[in-house]
């Protein structure tokens, strides 16, 4: 069982029962006897200090998960019962192989088309929530109001003592493993992150609060390229629940929109976060706590959609797997046409005609490394009211998909130019790339365990 089964079976918090896990907090007789009856026990044996599971035990564990695995049934082979008859040595070896199974499975999984498509099926199972997920928001908040906060921006402190509660430590260090973001040394309590490049900017906070996440979320290794997926997920929402608390977030965002002047850089400034953030905050909120349904787009000046969401049918591209990252963007859309825009002070509004209806779109521009970028929020005309910037006079027409709208030349100009032009295309980096696969996907392995062992405290070289 998973932290989170076992949380839903006894009605309790998964932070809870972690903490009472990792002898951190005493459980009440309530709670063990709930927990003795979800697991089939007697509350004695739970309180019994008898000695950790030998290698058989271990082995027998393993063996009875794998043959549980949906991959295993898949292939129709019998199951073997890891009974007191079957050797020690027999039971090493199916183990083994059912380790070799399983990453080969992997291996063959870990293509671009697969990883879209577990993408997809996420996104679809968001968009049927209203991107709201209650138990990450009630865990989050209740780890931060337990540090210390009480409203607006979290500080950088109240995340190190929420981290603290957790027995963990927060190290900055600049030499981190290349395909990590973050390591957590589990053995040490430690959270190593990288060096604060830019004083003040959130980053840090939301990256120590999405290693936290991994264990507050009782994350176990993930077993496939969906569940690396929706782990990564879980942790971007855990940690934009901590920095913008759900209570004190629809407090701030009900007033505004009664005062009918709902703005993304107002919610940002309050919270101290990235536009992106506030923005992409928004979708967790509005639609379930507000009842405005929106849409979300980050879009690169390639035309690209990097990042979306929508529960108020805008229609995005979808590519054949159903995926919309890296599809283009209509030049129509406020999202395209302020990035050519140079006067990034303040946010731009547009009403856009679309097959689907109008809607009213808010979007900012910025710069990184990698070029020019929008951030979008969007709502249906009839929600406009509710906005600042409802006011806007700038109106555009956008008939997309119909490729005649713009992804198509004009005929005078292709007339011009189909015969005489030679464009050599860039390759594109593409937002979902193929991952080595690993223990975790993505992750150097060899890289991480030096890594560690270079850090641990009382190790050579360490410190
Ligand atoms: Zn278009």
């Amino acid at each position: 069982m998973t932290l989170a089964q076992l949380g839903a079976a006894v009605g309790a918090a998964q932070s809870r029962l972690s903490q009472v896990e990792n002898g951190k907090r005493e459980p009440k007789l309530s709670l063990i006897t709930a927990v003795a009856a979800a697991l089939g026990v007697q509350p004695g044996d739970l309180l019994d200090s008898s000695p950790p599971p030998g290698r058989r035990a271990a082995l027998e564990i393993e063996l009875d998960r794998a043959q549980r695995s949906p991959l295993f049934r898949s292939l129709g082979v019998p199951e073997v019962r890891a009974g007191r008859t079957l050797p020690v040595d027999a039971l090493e070896a199916l183990v083994a192989l059912h380790r070799e199974v399983a990453r080969r499975h992997d291996a063959a999984n870990a293509t671009p088309e697969e990883a879209r498509r577990a993408n997809t099926e996420i996104r679809r199972l968001l968009r049927a929530a209203d991107n709201h997920l209650p138990e990450i928001e009630e865990v989050a908040e209740d780890l931060v109001r337990a540090a210390g906060y009480t409203v607006g921006a979290l500080t950088h402190r109240t995340v190190a003592r929420a981290a603290a509660e957790l027995g963990f430590s927060i190290i900055h260090v600049d030499d981190l493993p290349h395909s990590t973001r973050t390591v957590t040394d589990l053995a040490n309590g430690r959270i190593y992150l990288p060096p604060a490049s830019i004083p003040g900017g959130h980053g840090l906070r939301s990256l120590a609060l999405q290693a936290i996440a991994h264990r507050v979320l009782g994350h176990e290794r993930p077993t496939s390229y969906t569940d690396f997926l929706r782990q990564r997920l879980e942790i971007n929402y855990f940690a934009a629940c901590a920095l913008m608390p759900r209570s004190a977030a629809v407090e701030f965002l009900a007033a505004a929109k009664a005062e009918r002047d709902l703005a993304v850089e107002d919610f940002r400034d309050a919270f101290g976060v990235t536009h992106e953030a506030a923005a992409h905050r928004l979708t967790n909120l509005l639609t379930t706590h507000l009842g405005l349904p929106l849409h979300f787009l980050r879009a690169g000046d390639d035309g690209a959609l990097y990042r979306g969401y929508e529960n108020d049918g805008v229609p995005f591209v979808e590519d054949a797997t159903g995926a919309v990252e890296g599809q283009p963007v209509c030049r129509q859309w406020t999202a395209r046409r302020v990035l050519g825009l140079t006067n990034r002070t303040t946010e731009n509004y547009q009403y856009t005609d679309t097959p689907a209806g109008t809607f009213w779109c808010s979007s900012q521009t910025g710069t990184t490394r990698e070029g020019d970028f929008s951030i979008t929020v969007g709502v249906r005309y009839e929600h406009a009211k509710f906005f600042r910037g409802r006011d806007t006079r700038a109106r555009a027409v956008s008939r997309c998909p119909d490729v005649s709208c713009c992804r198509r030349a004009p005929q005078e100009l292709a007339g011009r130019w189909a015969e005489n032009a030679w464009p050599s295309a860039r390759l594109h980096a593409q937002t979902l790339a193929p991952l080595p696969s690993g223990t975790f996907p993505g992750v150097d392995d060899v890289e991480v365990y030096e890594f560690l062992t270079a850090h641990a405290p009382g190790e050579h070289g360490g410190g």
